[in-house]
């Protein structure tokens, strides 16, 4: 059985509905910043346009992702949604000043026919994850010099007011 689901767009003569179960994912997007995604079913509408094609729909995840202040794995789940326009390659505009109007499908342009359907849950998540995701509110977070989980107790390293001093910038002298 293989894997990775593929769409063709060249296949997608007219309006199709497209559900497909996809595998559970491991998402690096950089900076160890690793999500895992459990199996979950993708649903969308695929038409052809004048020119590429548009796919809306969505997909209801679970996933963890690390706190940005201990690393810890988090869950976080919800409903993803997009409205997405795929145009090849040749279609894309030379100029850089091309404007769209609010209420647009964002626009891909693709260099091969062959769509994995893991890309769009890689992109829609990508979107999806808060910005600062924290395992609780006042996590307190690492050690900046052993590493410590500061969740877990106080590590044997001076006293937290120290490193604050050393990191903040010398209060700025008032001319007089
Ligand atoms: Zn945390
Ligand atoms: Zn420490």
């Amino acid at each position: 059985m293989e894997l990775t689901v593929w769409i063709r767009f060249s296949d997608i003569v007219q309006p199709v509905e497209i559900r497909e179960k996809v595998q559970a994912l491991s998402l690096d997007f950089g900076y160890h910043y690793e999500v895992k995604l459990e199996p979950l079913e993708l649903a969308f509408a695929a038409r052809p346009t004048k020119s590429g094609h548009r796919l809306e729909g969505g997909f209801d995840y679970a996933a963890t992702a690390p706190c940005v202040r201990c690393l810890k794995h988090v869950p976080v789940s919800g409903s993803a949604r997009f409205d997405l326009e795929y145009r090849p390659a040749s279609q894309a505009p030379q100029e850089e000043d091309v404007e769209f109007a609010p209420g647009e499908a964002e626009i891909i342009y693709y260099e091969e026919d062959k769509l994995p359907l893991e890309e769009i849950v890689s992109q829609q998540m990508y979107l999806e994850l808060p910005d600062k995701l924290l395992c609780r509110d006042d996590c307190k977070g690492l050690c900046p010099r052993c590493g410590a989980d500061l969740n877990e107790g106080a590590c044997a390293c001076p006293p937290a007011a120290d490193d604050r001093l050393t990191l903040s910038p010398p209060p700025k002298q008032k001319e007089s």
